[in-house]
C-alpha cells in the first residue's frame, strides 16, 4: 500500500513554481475576496496568503462586509478585472445566501479566473479547450499522475456532482479515457458502484463514510472530504481500517488539501486568453 502523499508532491510543485516565479520581469498579483466571515474561509484565506508570500506573489484580500450587495461584489471584480498588477482573482465560496455565486464567478474574465468556475472556463474544459481548470479536480490529477496510476479503461466511481469537485473532474477523467461513474445522494446502492470501482474518488464531506466494505481489493482510494471531528480534520474514509483493503490512498489532510493550494499558483502562472 502506498500513501499518495499530497505534502510532499505539492511542495516539490510549489519549488518549481517558485523558480519560474522568480524569474518574471514582474510580480504577480492575486486578489482574494471574502464575503462575509466564515471561519472554514478564514482558514483557508490565511493558508493562501501565506503561500502567495513564500512564493514571492503579491496576495491582496479584499474583506467585504455579511451585509455587502451582489453589486458591490461585482463592481469590485469588474475593477480587479481591469487592475493590471492583479493576474488572477478568487472569489472565496460560500458567499451569503444574499449573493448569486455563479453570477459573481461570470463576472470575473477568463484570463483572471483561476478557480475555473465561470461558464466559459467551464465549458472550455468540457470542450477541451485551454482554461483555468478548478484547482482541486486539477490537483488530484497531478497526484494521480505522480504516482503513475493508469486512469485508461479504468472503473472510476466519483461520488460527488458539484461545480467544484465533481464536474470538472469528471471531464478531466473522461479525457483521459477513464470509465466514471457519478455518484451522489439520490444514487441507489452506492457500494455496488464504489464495489466494483479501480479507482474511488469521495468528496462527500461526512467522517468513515467510506468503509472497507465498499472498496475492492487493490482499489486506490482518492479522499476529498474534510470535516472536523473532535477537533481534528478527516476525510470521508474510514482511513485506519481501509489501510489493508487499497493499493493507494491519500491522507486527510495531507493528500488532496495541498494539492489544491498549489494548482492555485500553477494556474496564475498560465497564460490563458
Ligand atoms: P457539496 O457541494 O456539498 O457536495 C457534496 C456531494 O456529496 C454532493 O454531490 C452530494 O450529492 C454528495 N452526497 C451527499 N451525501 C451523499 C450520500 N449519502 N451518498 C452519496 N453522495 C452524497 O460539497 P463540495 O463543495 O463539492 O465539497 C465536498 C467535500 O469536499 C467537502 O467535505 C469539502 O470540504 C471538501 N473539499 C475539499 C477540498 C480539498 O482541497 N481537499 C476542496 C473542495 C472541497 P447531491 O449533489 O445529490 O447533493
Amino acid at each position: 500500500m502506498t500513501i499518495l502523499d499530497g505534502k510532499k508532491v505539492s511542495t516539490e510543485l510549489l519549488n518549481e513554481l517558485k523558480l519560474k516565479i522568480d524569474k518574471l520581469d514582474k510580480k504577480l498579483g492575486l486578489a482574494i475576496i471574502w464575503v462575509g466571515n466564515n471561519e472554514a474561509s478564514n482558514i483557508y484565506i490565511k493558508n493562501k496568503l501565506k503561500r502567495c508570500e513564500e512564493l514571492g506573489v503579491i496576495g491582496k484580500l479584499y474583506h467585504l462586509e455579511e451585509n455587502a450587495t451582489e453589486d458591490e461584489v461585482i463592481n469590485l471584480i469588474e475593477s480587479l478585472n481591469n487592475n493590471d498588477e492583479i493576474n488572477g482573482i478568487i472569489l472565496q465560496s460560500p458567499v451569503p445566501d444574499h449573493i448569486d455565486i455563479i453570477k459573481c464567478f461570470n463576472k470575473i474574465k477568463p484570463s483572471k479566473d483561476i478557480d475555473g468556475f465561470s461558464n466559459i472556463s467551464m465549458g472550455n474544459l468540457v470542450l477541451g479547450k485551454p482554461s483555468h481548470i478548478s484547482c482541486t479536480p486539477k490537483g488530484i490529477m497531478k497526484l494521480l499522475d505522480y504516482y503513475h496510476i493508469d486512469l485508461d479503461g479504468k472503473n472510476v466511481c466519483l461520488i460527488n456532482r458539484s461545480l467544484i469537485v465533481g464536474k470538472p473532474l469528471f471531464n478531466l477523467l473522461i479525457r483521459r479515457n477513464a470509465t466514471v461513474t457519478m455518484c451522489h445522494s439520490h444514487t441507489y446502492n452506492l457500494s455496488e458502484h464504489t464495489k466494483n470501482a479501480d479507482i474511488v474518488i469521495s468528496a462527500v464531506g461526512k467522517p468513515k463514510f467510506i468503509t472497507k466494505e465498499m472498496i475492492k481489493f487493490g482499489a486506490v482510494v482518492i479522499d476529498v472530504g474534510i470535516s472536523r471531528v473532535d477537533g481534528k480534520v478527516v476525510g470521508d474514509v474510514d482511513y485506519d481500517n481501509v489501510l489493508d483493503q487499497v493499493s493507494y490512498i491519500t491522507p486527510v489532510p495531507g493528500g488532496v488539501g495541498p494539492m489544491t493550494v498549489a494548482m492555485i499558483f500553477e494556474n496564475l502562472l498560465e497564460k490563458i486568453d
